[in-house]
């Protein structure tokens, strides 16, 4: 057992200095619970290293949930006859920023399902808006798979960041995950388009998902290696009951937890969320995130009578607060755990050259 310990220390220890691990050591830390308190504390170690104590902000106006796929495991999927749809109008989505802004976010995400609705003039024109009114504002999309040439123009319009997770680096499992017309090879295309063009990218994946193995969350460090995006966000899948994935349990808390030290690790320049998903599966989970080597939280600025109804998951939080309500909430939580929310649009810092 000691041996075994020792053991994990040393990958550890080599993870924090060389910022990579061999397959085998790599995934038996992604197995063993036995690190995981100096797993976390070298991860916050990184962290104040390269960001300080400082949070960035995203403001989260998820904008429509109307969505022509079909993912098996999403509650705002095409076949989900029980989902409430809606749109917000632009006028809603300005509100949503102004709001925002005066909150001191500078940092707009507008996130949705793949709705036709919105076709790329409707996109372009919203960016454009905030654009003009919000010089000072990173833009970031998460609309998810499109043309490079939709991709371009959104990026003409204004739009400087896009999040758009790739779910699963094996091909396998990602089959498994999505229906027939979906590919793990287009996700990908996707995400190195974006790369291409300008964009700061974030990819990233969920923990726990029905049929994934450590072996699957080996391949997402992987890939995520080969990408080197700017952001990466990970939460733990959780059940959502009007889905063909209803019978399957949700992801645990511990396993995101370690996952995310590993990535802060890793990934010692990324901005790493602690997402709405881990706060969902424990109370304190976005403190623990924090604490494990995240350095960015995204409170939704979505108006409260549309929260419910962006339905991912099961037991989301915050689809009761207001914008101004979730702020202050943050603000506490984010100081009790040690951390201090910074006004600001929150760039990825530069990787020295060496
Ligand atoms: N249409 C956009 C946005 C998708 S929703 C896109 O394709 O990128 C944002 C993220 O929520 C997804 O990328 C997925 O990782 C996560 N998500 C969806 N269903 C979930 C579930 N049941 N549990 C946890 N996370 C989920």
């Amino acid at each position: 057992m000691i041996s075994e310990n020792n053991e994990v220390c040393l990958s550890i220890r080599e993870l924090d200095e060389r910022g990579d691990l061999d397959d085998q050591r790599l995934l038996m830390l992604i197995d063993t619970a036995a690190g995981d308190g100096y797993l976390f504390t070298a991860a916050d170690r990184k962290r104040r290293l390269v960001y300080g104590d400082e949070i960035y902000l995203r403001g989260l106006i998820e904008f429509t949930n109307y969505c022509r796929n079909n993912c098996y495991y999403c509650g705002i999927r095409r076949d989900n006859k029980a989902a409430e749809r809606y749109r917000l109008s632009d006028e809603q989505i300005m509100d949503c920023c102004r709001n925002g802004y005066a909150l001191g976010y500078r940092t707009f995400v507008l996130q949705g399902g793949e709705d036709p609705y919105y076709t790329d003039s409707r996109i372009c024109s919203i960016v454009s808006a905030i654009r003009s009114l919000y010089p000072d504002c990173a833009i970031t999309l998460s609309l998810g798979e499109k043309a490079r040439r939709s991709y371009q123009a959104y990026f003409d319009a204004g739009a400087n960041r896009y999040l758009l997770r790739h779910e699963t680096a094996d091909p396998e499992h990602y089959r498994i995950l999505h229906p027939e017309d979906m590919s793990l090879t287009n996700r990908k295309r996707c995400l190195f388009d974006l790369k291409e063009i300008g964009y700061q990218v974030g990819a990233g994946f969920m923990v726990g998902s029905p049929y994934q193995t450590h072996a699957h969350l080996l391949s997402d460090l992987r890939f995520l290696q080969d990408l080197r995006p700017d952001m990466i966000g990970i939460g733990p899948y959780i059940t959502h009951k009007e889905t063909p994935f209803a019978g399957f349990a949700s992801g645990s808390l511990e396993l995101t937890l370690r996952l995310l030290a590993i990535l802060r690790l890793l990934f010692p320049y990324a901005l790493i969320p602690a997402t709405t998903a881990l706060g969902s599966v424990h109370p304190q989970g976005r403190e623990l995130g924090l604490k494990a080597g995240a350095n960015v939280v995204m409170p939704n600025l979505s108006p409260v009578k549309v929260r419910r109804k962006y339905d991912l998951y099961e037991n989301k939080i915050c689809t009761g607060e207001d914008a101004a309500q979730c702020r202050a909430c943050l603000e506490r939580r984010v100081a009790a755990a040690g951390y201090h929310i910074v006004t600001a649009v929150g760039n990825a810092r530069k990787e020295p050259f060496c």
